[in-house]
């Protein structure tokens, strides 16, 4: 039984992170006028209210967009991700990964999107209808799936359109999924080695018991799969010593696009202070394995 909602989370420091990233990547995959494909494994519901009861209790988006959004930014990737944004935040409301990619991407292009939870799914289907119905012009192909994403993903594979991104997002609510990201990105990447693929994974203390360390493990074992480059980015917003739970995210990025290293440094050089709750906050970006 899932039990995580991201309605809690939307808009915090790893939506930051994570949302920043796809829409950095997605603009790389724009410059060229071939069509691609875009694969969200964990949808969640598309977008959330946040004058909602969910986001309300735990205000986890006041720590994150809360605070980058009155800001005015110079960074030029941080101007259009807040400009992506407005739209929605004028509406109390925060857009998720396919909300965020139907907004991008153009009618020729093509959006799968999984999601297994019950009640999730269906307000996935309603956000991206009203969405569409918002949208005087055409926008992409949108499939909409009710199933495993981890599954999904393989099954979808090799797809009829042959570049893209596939965001790899889950709650990490049960401890196997640290495995199951290895073994979906494993059985993925040789049916589309020219694929890029992005994971978000968490940033966790000792005091995660079961979970602690096993990030630092998947990243390993995707360096294992030998992909042509893969580039990680860090946002922690608290001090690791602190162990407190999570103190921050990270985005693993196998085949990158080039200069997104760049973008990400420039855009996070301007975040991190912004979303410090800590003076050790720190951000990274470093390259696991760099293209020859
Ligand atoms: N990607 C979304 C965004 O950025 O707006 C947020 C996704 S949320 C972190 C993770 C979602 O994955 C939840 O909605 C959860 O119900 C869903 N989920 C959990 N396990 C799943 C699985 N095996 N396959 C597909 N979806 C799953």
């Amino acid at each position: 039984m899932l039990s995580y909602r991201h309605g809690f989370h939307a808009g915090n420091h790893g939506d930051v992170l994570k949302h920043l990233t796809q829409m950095l990547i997605i603009e790389k995959l724009l410059v060229k006028a071939k069509p691609f494909v875009y694969i969200d494994t964990h949808s969640g519901a598309g977008c959330y209210d946040l004058a909602a009861d969910e986001a309300q209790k735990t205000a986890e988006y006041e720590q994150g967009i809360g605070r980058l959004q009155p800001q005015q930014a110079n960074d030029a990737s941080l101007v259009r991700y807040q400009a992506l944004l407005q739209p929605y935040l004028a509406q109390q409301q925060y857009p998720g990964s396919p909300v965020i990619a139907a907004s991008l991407l153009r009618d020729t292009d093509h959006i799968e999107l999984m999601e297994l939870h019950n009640t999730e799914i269906g307000n996935l289907k309603t956000n991206l209808a009203r969405y569409r119905k918002q949208q005087s012009e055409q926008t992409a192909h949108q499939s909409i799936h009710h199933r495993d994403g981890f599954e999904g993903l393989v099954a979808i594979l090799p797809h009829a359109i042959k570049r893209g991104l596939v965001l790899i997002d889950p709650s990490y609510e049960i401890a196997s999924d640290y495995q199951q990201v290895v073994s979906a990105v494993k059985q993925a990447y040789k049916r589309w080695p020219t694929g890029i693929f992005a994971i978000w994974y968490p940033l966790l203390t000792q005091r995660a018991k079961n979970k602690a360390g096993k990030s630092e493990w998947m990243l390993e074992q995707l360096v294992q799969l030998g992909p042509k480059n893969m580039l990680v980015a860090e946002l922690a917003v608290d001090d690791p010593a602190k162990d407190g739970g999570m103190y921050g995210s990270g985005m693993a990025i196998l085949n990158a696009p080039w200069q997104v290293d760049e973008l990400l440094a420039s855009a996070l050089a301007e975040v991190t202070p912004q979303l410090a709750q800590d003076d050790k906050a720190y951000h990274r970006i470093s390259w696991m394995i760099e293209s020859e």
